[in-house]
């Protein structure tokens, strides 16, 4: 198959409202990260999504709305917890699971009995659904356990000849997924961490939000995935990933004890100095909007560099760096090192 790559001007726009109509994919831009989208209602287009990225059938897709109506459509009824989180969230990075009404196509739901939604703030998403008058369900546009894209280049490497459009939005704003939280349970629990944090979600609602264990851990052995994407690989790059837990003298003796050929540094913009390997830079350390935003497309600038093994700064674990913290635990398959 022929993949465009196209702005995100008025034509480009057409097109991919075009594209989705007729039930096949298109990479969009969004806030988060680069979307894979096709039309929620038709389960052939929403197959082609699955096909693409080479996506296990069982993880479930988030279906991308712009308007309370358009969530009633899925949905019935909305407990009043929802309306309060999507009062305060949306349009924004925020994906709210309930049960559903059975008017999606059973594909997006892997099966289940849910169906998760969010409303985005990205214009040129926001755009292509209003015109199109669809849902679109839209996983991230990378292959199945790879990083998942903030620009469209990196669209382009994973999508080429397995899409017909990519349209270019730039880079996203905030670089990694959404948080996503259920409500389909007796009490609302966080099952991944996003932009959104917990901390913000307690404040709207007046009390403790759950978080899910497998956020910061690897699932048990027979432990149940509350959501089916916490079973897979994910985020990985080529090069094997290392979180060292430590503070910056702790990391920065580490590696230099450390330097083998292939190896290099993920760390904040303030550990560079004195590093005695090839480094990537990932944000700043008391900066953790900067840290989501940049850790994906560092990962891929790993790869690209050719490193073979990395040794990563470890971030926090609250507020947006929760989510970083996650997404990096992936990455590194679990490989954690206490300094
Ligand atoms: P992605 O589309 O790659 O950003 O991933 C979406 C995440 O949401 C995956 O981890 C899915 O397993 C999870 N998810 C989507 N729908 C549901 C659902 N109905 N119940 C539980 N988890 C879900
Ligand atoms: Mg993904």
């Amino acid at each position: 198959m022929n993949t465009k790559l196209v702005q995100s001007d008025e034509k480009g726009i057409q097109q991919a409202v075009e594209l989705l109509q007729q039930g096949e994919v298109v990479a969009i831009p969004t806030e988060t990260v680069y979307g894979l989208a096709a039309n929620a209602l038709d389960g052939k287009a929403v197959e082609k999504i699955f096909a693409a990225k080479g996506r296990p059938q069982d993880n479930p897709l988030i279906v991308h709305i712009d308007s309370m109506e358009m969530w009633k459509t899925l949905v019935d009824p909305l407990p009043p917890e929802a309306v309060q989180l999507a009062q305060a969230f949306w349009p924004g990075p925020l994906t709210i699971i309930l049960r559903h009404k059975g008017t999606a196509a059973p594909e997006v739901c892997g099966g289940l009995d849910t169906i998760a939604v969010r409303m985005p703030s990205h214009p040129i998403a926001k755009e292509i659904i209003a015109k199109s008058g669809l849902p679109l369900a839209a996983p991230s546009a990378n292959l199945s356990g790879s990083p998942s894209p903030t620009e469209a280049k990196y669209v382009w490497q994973d999508m080429q000849g397995r899409i017909p459009l990519v349209v270019d939005g730039g880079s996203c704003q905030v670089g990694v997924e959404s948080t996503v939280v259920s409500l389909a349970e007796e009490s609302l629990v966080l099952l991944r961490p996003g932009y959104i944090t917990k901390e913000q979600m307690e404040q709207i609602l007046g009390k403790p939000v759950k978080v899910a264990g497998a956020v910061t851990r690897m699932l048990e052995q027979g432990e149940t995935a509350l959501s089916p994407g916490m079973k897979y690989k994910h985020y990985a790059p080529n090069a094997e990933i290392t979180i060292l837990k430590g503070d910056a003298d702790q990391y920065r003796n580490y590696i230099n004890q450390h330097k083998e050929e292939g190896v290099a540094a993920l760390c904040f913009e303030e550990d560079c100095r004195d590093l005695s390997v090839p480094v990537v830079v990932y944000g700043k350390e008391k900066d953790f909007d900067s840290q989501a935003r940049e850790l994906f497309s560092a990962l891929r600038h790993l790869d690209e560099m050719g490193a073979k093994k990395v040794y990563a700064r470890c971030p926090e674990v609250h507020g947006v760096a929760l989510a970083v913290y996650n997404r990096l635990l992936r990455a590194a398959a679990f490989r954690v090192v206490e300094l």
